[in-house]
This record gives C-alpha cells, sequence and structure tokens, in this order.
C-alpha cells in the first residue's frame, strides 16, 4: 500500500493499516518539517480516536487542555454540561508536534516512511497502481491513498473534480518580536476585535506575539509573505505596525472552500484536505482527516487481506464524503457570521441567543467536535450508526479494548458468539449494565454496526461488515 503525503492524514492512515499487518509505504514530498508552527485544536471525537488507538497519553503530555468553549464563530459560550464523553475538552498542540506523533507511531508499528519523494505519477489497471516519483522511480502498489494535502497532486492526476468557492479574502498569520508594550497592545487588540474578529496579537512566548491580520486582497500564494506586508496591513487595520521585527516565521491562508466530488477512482481513493479543504474557522480540518484516516484504514486493510465484501470499500465516500460536506456548510456559515455588514453581526446576535437554548448548544457543539456523527447503515434504532462513548465496562474501559482496530461483540444476553468471525472481531460476554442495548456490535472505528439480541440477526451483519467468516471462506 502506497500512502502519498505524511501529514497528519497520512500518518494516521499508515498506523491504522499497520494494525492490520498491511505493508505501508508513506511518500512525502518534503524533507523538513513546515517552518510556520500553527496550533491545532483537536476536539472531542478526534481526542477519543487517539484513546481508542493508545496515543491519547503522548499526546496529553505534549498538548493543553482548555475547556470546549466559544468553539462556533467565536461566539462566546461554554460547552453545555454533560456532554456524552469523558474527554468533553479541547487539546491545543502543535501541528508539527502531532504530525511527529503520528509519524513516529506509524513507523513503531512498522510502517516506512520516505522523505524527500514526490508524487508526480499514477496510473492504474486492473491488478494495481503505478506510482511515479520526481526523480523517475516507479513504484507499484495494490493502492494508493492521496493524502497529500490541499494542492493534491493524486487528486489532479485523476481528474476528480473540486468543485466550491475559491478563496476571497487571505489572512496573513506569523509569529514575530514587538516593540510596543504589551498593555498598549492588549488596549489595541481589545478595541479593535469588537469588529474585527480575524485580528488578534497574542503572546506566544518571552517577547514573542503570534499576529493575525487580514492580509487585504488575494495575493499570489506562491510568494511568502514578507515582514513588510505584516506591518502594512497591521497599520492599514490597527493604525500602528506595533514595531513587529525579527520574525520567527510567516505565513498565509485564504478561505477556499471546496469538495472532491469523488473520494475513491478504483484503486486510489483521497483523504484529508486532498478530499476537503475550507476555512479554519472552529479548527476543523485536521480532525476531518484523522477521522477519514480511521473510517477508511480498515476497510483498505479488509480489501488487501482479502476479507472485504464486495461494497465495504465504497462505504468510505457513502459515509465521510456527506460529514465533509456538513464541515463545509459549518464553515461558510460561521464566516458569514464573523463579517462586520450590519445583516450578519444581526444574525451573530441572534445565534448567540439561541445558542443560550441548551439543545441549540449541545447540537452545534455536536456537530464541531464530530461526536454528533451518525452515518447511514439503514433503519434501527438511534444508536446505529452512531459511535460508542468510553463507557466503563467490567472489564476495563471500552477504548482499551479497542487499541488493536478489530470489531468487538457487547453481548449482555451471554448467548451470542461472533463464531467464525474470532480471527477478526473480538467478543464481550456480560461487559455492563450501562450499556442501553441487549447487545452492539462495533466497527474498528467504534462506530455501532449493529443492535439487537438474535444470532442469525447477528450473523448478517457480521457477514455485511466482516466478509465471510472463517470456515466458508475457506472452504
Ligand atoms: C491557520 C490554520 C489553522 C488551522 N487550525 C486547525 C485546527 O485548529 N484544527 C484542525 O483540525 N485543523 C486546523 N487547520 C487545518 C489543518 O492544518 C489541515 O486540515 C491539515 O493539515 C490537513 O492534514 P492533511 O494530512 O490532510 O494535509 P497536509 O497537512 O497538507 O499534509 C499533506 C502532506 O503531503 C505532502 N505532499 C504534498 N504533495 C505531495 C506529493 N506530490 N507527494 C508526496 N507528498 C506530498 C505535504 O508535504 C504534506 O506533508 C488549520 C489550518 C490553518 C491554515
Amino acid at each position: 500500500m502506497i500512502i502519498a503525503g505524511c501529514g497528519p492524514t497520512g500518518a494516521m492512515l499508515a498506523a491504522e493499516l499497520r494494525l492490520h499487518d498491511v505493508r505501508v509505504l508513506v511518500l512525502e514530498k518534503e524533507t523538513e518539517p513546515p517552518s510556520f508552527v500553527r496550533i491545532v485544536g483537536l476536539h472531542i471525537r478526534s481526542i477519543e480516536l487517539m484513546a481508542m488507538r493508545g496515543l491519547l497519553d503522548r499526546i496529553l503530555e505534549r498538548g493543553r487542555r482548555r475547556p470546549a468553549g466559544a468553539y462556533f464563530a467565536a461566539i462566546d459560550k461554554p460547552a453545555p454540561d454533560g456532554l456524552d464523553s469523558t474527554h468533553a475538552y479541547l487539546l491545543g498542540i502543535p501541528q508539527p508536534v502531532i504530525v511527529h506523533l503520528l509519524e513516529d507511531h506509524a513507523t513503531a508499528r512498522g510502517a516506512q516512511v520516505r522523505h524527500g519523494c514526490a508524487v508526480v505519477g499514477v496510473a492504474q489497471d486492473d491488478d494495481g497502481v503505478t506510482v511515479e516519483l520526481a526523480d523517475g522511480e516507479r513504484l507499484r502498489s495494490r493502492y494508493l491513498v492521496g493524502c497529500d494535502g490541499a494542492r493534491s497532486t493524486v487528486r489532479k492526476l485523476l481528474g476528480v473534480a473540486f468543485p466550491g468557492e475559491p478563496s476571497r479574502s487571505e489572512t496573513l498569520m506569523g509569529e514575530m518580536e514587538v516593540g510596543a508594550p504589551p498593555e498598549e497592545i492588549a488596549a489595541k487588540v481589545s478595541e479593535l476585535r469588537e469588529t474585527d474578529r480575524r485580528f488578534s496579537l497574542a503572546p506566544a512566548g518571552v517577547g514573542v506575539y503570534r499576529v493575525v491580520v487580514p492580509a487585504g486582497g488575494v495575493s499570489d500564494r506562491a510568494a511568502p509573505p514578507t515582514l513588510e506586508d505584516f506591518r502594512r496591513q497591521l497599520r492599514t487595520v490597527a493604525g500602528t505596525d506595533f514595531g513587529v521585527h525579527s520574525p520567527r516565521w510567516l505565513s498565509r491562508f485564504g478561505d477556499a472552500t471546496r469538495l472532491a466530488e469523488r473520494y475513491r477512482v478504483g484503486r486510489v481513493l483521497l483523504a484529508g484536505d486532498a478530499a476537503h479543504i475550507h476555512p479554519p474557522i472552529g479548527g476543523q480540518g485536521l480532525n476531518l482527516g484523522v477521522q477519514d484516516a480511521v473510517n477508511l484504514g480498515w476497510k483498505l486493510a479488509a480489501q488487501v487481506r482479502g476479507w472485504a465484501p464486495e461494497t465495504l470499500l465504497d462505504t468510505y465516500h457513502a459515509e465521510r464524503h456527506p460529514v465533509a460536506e456538513d464541515v463545509l456548510d459549518n464553515t461558510r456559515a460561521q464566516m458569514e457570521l464573523l463579517s462586520t455588514e450590519p445583516g450578519p453581526r444581526a444574525v451573530r446576535r441572534l445565534l448567540t441567543e439561541l445558542m443560550d437554548f441548551e439543545e441549540v448548544n449541545r447540537h452545534l457543539l455536536e456537530k464541531i467536535t464530530a461526536i454528533g456523527i451518525r452515518y447511514d447503515f439503514g433503519d434501527g434504532p438511534d444508536l446505529l450508526g452512531r459511535r460508542l462513548p468510553d463507557i466503563d465496562l467490567k472489564q476495563g474501559r471500552l477504548y482499551g479494548l479497542l487499541h488493536r482496530g478489530r470489531g468487538l461483540l457487547l453481548d449482555r444476553t451471554g448467548r451470542l458468539t461472533v463464531g467464525g468471525w474470532s480471527d477478526r472481531v473480538d467478543q464481550l460476554a456480560d461487559p455492563t449494565a450501562a450499556l442501553d442495548a441487549p447487545c452492539v456490535l462495533l466497527r474498528p472505528d467504534g462506530h455501532v454496526a449493529w443492535v439487537g439480541d438474535d444470532q442469525r440477526d447477528l450473523d448478517e451483519h457480521l457477514a455485511r461488515w466482516f466478509g465471510e467468516p472463517i470456515g466458508r471462506s475457506q472452504g
């Protein structure tokens, strides 16, 4: 298996595939991590996934927990009480740190990562994919996943359409030293934030500030921003450049919003920013990519190992494309709410009032943190298609039992069995009274694939998600 790109999505996918002993080669164009250090927020579902794979302690050591408030369009409201998660917080962590942790995790599990290898060509036939590198080397693999970011070469080579809206406004972000006294900066920032939420200067170390300021137009993306760009924009927006100097790093980002029309073309798939881009409001892009990876990993592994039911791999697009569509929509809505025009400001005031209603607040938070996702697995109880939180079982916490990325049957009846699927699915009898169902079948990504108490019905669903049982597939 070849993965193009070792960002958070590619690294997570590599680790997921290694859980199933699939040989994985990750090709990463860059030799060094990026110079800019954006702090990203991991939301509840991604934190849960890290716990599900035994990674959370390492991430908590390097990240900073904070309450999950002000999560929607930066509207200053706390998260609702009593969220259905043991990880109901936001985890701030520098992106290069999380990428490094995930890459380490993948290589420790046996994935091979080659840096300085840019994918420039892709051709597929009935048996596999030929991947061409910039230096002319050709590699062969059964499948290829493009996790190569917003300007994905793989997506372009596939000819997959990427419809949506181009960038209409850009923002400069960087870290630099300032000459102005802290009190003067604080006073100006709080005055300006009243009207322009895309402006901020926040301390980021001794004498260093993280500066965010509108770029005042859409520029040539090939040219990196300069300190002079920051000075000019600060003077335009704040009336002073605060004496900024000695930049640590400077970057620029836009608000383009696009979604790949297809996540799969034959043996080539797309995940993460290669499949969807949107403005960073609400901090969802990395989360979405990591969750794509966990959805895709076990399905692709099943395909390679030969037990995947025929339609399993296509459920990746069917499940994840609508989730991305929803994220794109909520970022569009949040961007409108940041506008300084009278109409959007009135809508913002109204939504601020509405968020005092517990249900509204909860609905929005579950959307942003992805714990509200319910995949469409057909008719059934509300639990079907949802993720289970990290419930307490007699045998320990649930997520501790999902580290190996296998299916899991939680059986309160004590009568059911995973039978011929025991090489892919674990089973726990009498797990807990807290489980609000007689019996639940979990997929390796922690989503509920079946709820019931009948063995024949269970067997049908085991076959639907996990293919033929051992005896039958061998016979
Ligand atoms: C200012 C800002 C703040 C953000 N804050 C958050 C946040 O708080 N929370 C959040 O969830 N998200 C946030 N995001 C979004 C997040 O950074 C991205 O969604 C995330 O990096 C996507 O991960 P990825 O692995 O899909 O792609 P990338 O991180 O872009 O990784 C792609 C990798 O592929 C490599 N590559 C590219 N082309 C090739 C090729 N041809 N061959 C081989 N390798 C290639 C690249 O070098 C790169 O390493 C933010 C974004 C911005 C701009």
